[in-house]
């Protein structure tokens, strides 16, 4: 029986990360292809070769107690400024996420049970407050579901898409730790509850 314990679980930092940004910048997303992510000194004591099937990755993991095999599930939704925005889902719970980790094998934040450092901020006050210093940044106001402004004068088109990409990653997260927090405390639903795939961006904010 596994005890959560705070201060022994592992943390985030401690972790290798698998990014969906990686998956995309090699093709895997669209096509086949290898990618291949060598020990060394990002924290990773053995090699990982990972081939696109598209919808798909088959990952093998050549760790040293044998070789072990995993699929990971990737999925797509529109993307703000056209495109699309991909996603990896985590082999034991299926949710998706832009990221997941390796300890032995890969799975998502909350399967590995990993904490982050600042152990006193919860994750979702992190989010919450990133996701507000991105609006500041951007000059938009601070309702977290109300629609961002387009470019403020001095930021480019490019730094701003950027944040945009941020945005929507760091809100799909936050929604997802305010719907399994409302789940634990079994609280009445919220009048105010978004659905979760709802675009950050309705249509016609950057204007003809
Ligand atoms: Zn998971």
């Amino acid at each position: 029986m596994k005890m959560p314990m705070r201060g022994s679980r592992r943390l985030v930092e401690s972790c290798t990360p698998f990014k969906i940004k990686d998956v995309v910048a090699a093709g895997l997303h669209d096509g086949s292809g290898a990618l291949c992510l060598e020990k060394g000194p990002a924290g990773l004591d053995f090699s990982v070769v990972i081939e696109g099937h598209g919808t798909y990755l088959d990952l093998t993991l050549y760790t040293g107690w044998g070789d072990e095999r995993q699929r990971i599930e990737l999925s797509k939704t529109p993307a703000h400024f056209g495109g699309s925005r991909y996603w990896l889902h985590c082999p034991r719970c299926s949710a998706r996420g832009a990221v997941l980790y390796l300890v032995k094998s890969f799975a998502c934040r909350k399967c590995h049970e990993l904490r982050y450092t600042a152990q006193f901020e919860s994750p979702r006050e992190r989010m919450r407050r990133r996701l507000l210093k991105i609006r500041e940044l951007i000059g938009s106001d601070l309702v977290i579901e109300n629609p961002l402004n387009p470019p403020p004068k001095g930021m480019s088109v490019r730094k701003w898409e950027r944040l945009l990409d941020e945005y929507e990653e760091v809100l799909e997260a936050y929604r997802r730790e305010l719907r399994q927090t409302r789940a634990w405390r079994n609280d009445a639903p919220s009048t105010r509850r978004s659905p979760a795939n709802q675009a950050v961006h309705p249509e016609g904010r950057m204007g003809p």
